[in-house]
């Protein structure tokens, strides 16, 4: 337990702008600071955040509350880790009054970071002669650099971390929970050996897990940490902590695919690149780079599967309202290679000639079609028109309304009409709609949308709900509805569940005139 008083003086010594300015930049203006909501997608600041009143409040989404209350938001964390994690960062000694242990995840940050220093010490060994001589082969014999990303090496043999960790008395347990050793019948060996080792960091430093590169010829090439409950692979980007100023200098963040070819671009000043861990773009990358840049080149292999990647990330680029680049890099294999045979300044003109992934889009599309023939026409303009209707931005989106209709050869003023049509059918669809009428389309929802439109129509017809909390959910709502959900539908999908989490991004609610009648549903998806 945490003595109340204990808690006064935290509010009282907390400073909310500094602890915001953790996650992200903020602008004085008046009396309040500003930037952009990181509870929201948009693309103008509306978060304010108030020194004196010691609070945030959001003007577009309406989020509000103090710092714990943001800290518990962000990080996902309860009352009591949130109010440590403040107390130790502004002074305030908390004696508990019942002695406990600290956070969970403090732990296993605590593990991760003993783990790296571990990991960065034997580099310097003598039994890591193989893989120095192995990073040196590749051109990073660069101490600073591979210090600024913690570079290590997980000796061989089964057992090195397991006994440097039992010898600091650090719980093994819960270093199998951060994923750093498993579990065998005669007890804990260590996941990595024999590897290169980077430390994957949070935005803040901290480290979250560990990828290493296998040195001899053993399976996997990489391995990564498994999902715990820090490391979400799908959301990392590493290199995020070391890229950070210079993504906010430079106004755009470089993209690219793995460990190796980030340091490269690092090494050779592009210090605003960043890596997905081997996996295709999400939105949640693309939201860790919020409030930092809301533009990406992605540097993606030039063969098939990785432009087909890029293309396939469009849409989070579009939901996300964030600028999407493609960087062309010829036959290079990768950034890696074509640094190393053709140095920084061609990469730089790369860099200069990129172009829109959504030009690239439609000329995929384009491709699909014969434009010469009138359905040919008629079909592409369809394809066409579902990715600009996306587009939030009016100029771009007439910009590019321009660009299908001179690739049609139709004129452009058809393609205005359509978008016009179409854009009327969608308000039509999605506000004022009544009666039977809303299940339209129903049948055509499969799988995850279906499972969406489901926790909508059960949030609708759950009894403490209001125009008001169907905006902002409470966690009791939310949970309610997921039980009665798994009750009537059971048992709710994963993906059921991912889209709950998603779907105050997903779906827009317009003209909800009264509190919902049982059963009445007055909203369509907007897919
Ligand atoms: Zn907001």
């Amino acid at each position: 337990m945490i003595p109340k008083e204990k808690i006064d003086e935290l509010r009282e010594r907390v400073s909310i702008v500094q602890v915001v300015s953790d996650y992200l930049p903020l602008k004085k203006k008046g009396a309040n600071y500003f930037g952009l909501c990181p509870f929201h997608s948009e693309k103008t600041p509306s978060f304010s955040v108030n020194e004196s009143k010691k609070i945030f409040y959001c003007f577009g989404c309406h989020e509000t509350g103090s710092a714990i209350t943001f800290v518990m938001k962000k990080d996902g964390v309860e009352f009591p880790e949130a109010v440590r994690t403040l107390a130790s960062r502004f002074g305030v000694v908390i004696k508990e009054e019942r002695p406990r242990a600290a956070g969970y995840k403090d732990s296993l940050y605590n593990l991760n970071g003993v783990a790296r220093d571990f990991f960065a010490r034997e580099l310097k060994t003598t039994s890591a002669a193989l893989a120095r001589g192995y990073l040196k082969k590749r051109g990073f014999d660069d101490w600073p650099l591979l210090k600024s990303f913690s570079i290590g090496f997980a000796p061989d043999g089964w057992d090195g971390l397991v006994r440097h960790l039992k010898k600091r008395g650090l719980s093994v347990e819960l270093a199998e929970k951060a994923g750093l050793v498993a579990k065998k019948s005669k007890g804990y060996y260590d996941r990595f050996r024999s590897r290169i080792i980077f430390p994957i960091m949070d935005i803040k430093g901290r480290v979250i897990g560990f990828g290493g590169r296998s040195l001899g010829a053993s399976e996997p090439k990489y391995l990564n940490t498994p999902e715990t409950a820090l490391f979400k692979k799908g959301e990392t980007l590493f290199g995020l902590h070391q890229a950070r100023e210079s993504l906010k200098e430079t106004g755009y963040a470089i993209i690219v695919e793995g460990y190796f070819d980030l340091m490269a671009m690092h090494r050779h000043g592009f210090t605003n690149t960043v890596a997905t861990l081997g996996t295709a773009m999400t939105a949640a990358h693309l939201r860790s780079l919020k409030g930092y840049t809301n533009s990406v080149y992605a540097l993606f292999d030039a063969d098939d599967a990785g432009r087909k990647a890029s293309l396939r990330s469009l849409e989070f680029f579009l939901d996300e309202d964030m600028r999407c680049g493609i960087i062309s890099l010829g036959t290079a294999k990768d950034p890696d290679e074509f640094l190393s045979s053709n140095g920084p300044g061609a990469m730089r003109e790369a860099v200069k000639g990129v172009e829109p992934l959504l030009k690239f889009y439609l000329d995929e599309v384009g491709k699909g079609f014969d434009l010469k023939s009138p359905e040919g026409k008629a079909r592409y303009l369809e394809e066409a028109l579902a990715c600009i209707m996306k587009i939030k931005n009016v100029a771009e989106r007439d910009h590019y309304a321009g660009y299908v209709a001179a690739a049609a050869q139709i004129p452009v003023s058809s393609v205005y009409e359509a978008v016009k049509k179409k854009s009327a059918g969608r308000k039509r669809a999605d506000g004022g709609v009544r009666g039977a009428g809303i299940f339209r389309g129903l049948a055509a929802l499969k799988g995850s949308a279906l499972a969406e439109f489901t926790i909508l129509k059960v949030w609708s017809t759950t009894p403490d709900f209001t125009t008001r909390t169907w905006r902002r959910p409470s966690r009791r709502l939310r949970t309610r509805a997921l039980k009665r959900l798994e009750g009537r539908y059971a048992p709710a999908s994963q993906a059921a569940v991912l889209t709950y989490q998603r779907s105050q991004r997903i779906f827009r609610v317009k003209k909800l005139q009264a509190a919902p009648r049982p059963g009445y549903s007055g909203m369509m998806p907007v897919l």
